[in-house]
């Protein structure tokens, strides 16, 4: 096949991979027309339900008046080989390969910030002030942005200069000492996510003496768990939003409640959140996630290593040399093809572990309290009541609010 037919297919798989995807958001947003199941008509209000349509409404409008035109301007970008014209211009100002490389992620990162950052500010200070969920001042958004900044580039400096050391210096065998590398890093940091990088951007203290803190001591007690502290994470200072996670393991493991839940739930509802939390590690979720992941990032990079000196591939961007970061970008664009068959199977196991993790909860005598948890956080945070089926397929982690329900009805015997 010729370089000009496989550039065009991979054009028409770009444009399919979009339109499938806007497809489905489109789907999923008519699918509130619908009549809903009589279970959320009688959870909620009549003007909770409207609150929480025209959240989802604003930010679909969002999502598709700002999406869809990025979307083709990439297409084009790539359609009109502009890429390799940035490759040209760095070669003919650089020498090494290296910085060649370097600059153009850099470029790429920077046209990536520049688009994001006012998008992400209307998303906080029009749609989520409009609803009442923004609490971020101007000044911790730009804060954000700054120390985020500063952090993604030493990380990405760090990780992309071992990486491109490795491609040029062990060959074929590259992808193997970058998988041993990422796989090192990535159990670094769910060790010591918690207390090297939440901290630049919150504050976490340790849940005071009393009642809650009581309940919590006794329920680990009988369930075998063993657990220094709960956190609380200052999120208010960003959203109303409330949520609760699980991070780390062996000594490290910590749940985290946002601050918000304490206020908002009764303390045998946050008793049930974390019940199924401590679900989520007794059932060894957390193990299984992160070898699943250390599994899939091995066989990408293993493809990675078998297409890396093929030189097709950077040639299917419209490239003449063959290139590291040509390479790459198309490969990851390739992969994302995958991501079709690849993103039910991790949601569906996401959700598969959502569901034991709610029986946890619901087979230690905590399945009504969950129940309401579950509702009020949904409620709360304007959750989608009634998202279409296919969406939910391809993209939910978590089983739908209505889902979680009737399983913890179906265990507690209701
Ligand atoms: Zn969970």
């Amino acid at each position: 096949m010729t370089t000009q037919n496989l550039f065009c297919i991979f054009i028409i798989l770009l444009v399919l991979d979009a339109s499938f995807e806007y497809f489905l958001e489109f789907l999923n947003f008519s699918n509130r027309k619908k009549s809903l199941p009589k279970l959320i008509k009688s959870l909620f209000s009549e003007d909770s339900i409207q609150k929480q349509r025209n959240y989802q409404k604003d930010n679909f409008k969002f999502g598709m008046w700002t999406g869809i035109p990025l979307q083709i301007i990439t297409i084009l970008i790539i359609a009109f080989q502009i890429l390799p014209q940035i490759d040209k211009f760095l070669r003919f100002h650089i020498e090494s390969e290296f910085w060649i490389s370097a600059s153009f992620f850099g470029i790429i990162l920077i046209a990536n910030q520049v688009v994001s950052i006012p998008l992400s500010a209307y998303s906080t200070f029009v749609i989520e002030e409009r609803h009442g969920f923004n609490k971020s001042s101007l000044k911790t958004f730009i804060l954000d942005i700054v120390k985020s900044s500063i952090l993604g580039l030493i990380l990405f400096s760090l990780i992309f200069s071992l990486i491109f050391w490795f491609y040029s210096y062990a060959g074929n065998m590259f992808w193997l000492y970058t998988w041993a590398f990422l796989t090192a890093f990535s159990l670094f940091m769910s060790l010591f996510y918690s207390q090297l990088i939440v901290p630049l951007f919150n504050k976490q203290t340790a849940l005071e003496e009393g009642d809650l803190k009581n309940s919590i001591a006794d329920f680990c007690q009988k369930v075998g768990f063993k657990l220094k502290d709960i956190y609380i994470i200052d999120s208010s200072k960003r959203s109303s939003k409330t949520n609760a996670y699980f991070t780390g393991f062996g000594s490290k493991k910590r749940i985290v409640l946002y601050d918000n839940m304490l206020e908002k739930h009764t303390n045998d509802e946050i008793l049930a959140v974390l019940a199924h939390e401590i679900g989520h590690y007794k059932k060894h979720h957390i193990i299984i996630d992160l070898f699943t992941s250390i599994f899939t990032s091995g066989i990408q990079l293993f493809l990675l290593g078998l297409l890396m000196n093929h030189p097709q591939l950077s040639r299917l961007l419209g490239n003449e040399v063959s290139s590291f970061h040509f390479s790459l970008i198309t490969f990851g664009l390739l992969f994302s093809f995958l991501g079709w068959i690849l993103a039910p199977l991790s949601s569906n196991l996401s959700r598969k572990h959502e569901y034991e993790a709610d029986k946890f909860a619901a087979d230690n005598s905590l399945g009504k309290e969950l129940k309401e948890a579950l509702i009020k956080l949904n409620g709360d945070n304007l959750s989608n009541f009634n998202p279409h089926k296919l969406y939910v397929f391809f993209h939910y982690s978590h089983p739908t609010l209505i889902q979680r329900i009737n399983r913890i009805d179906q265990i507690i015997g209701k």
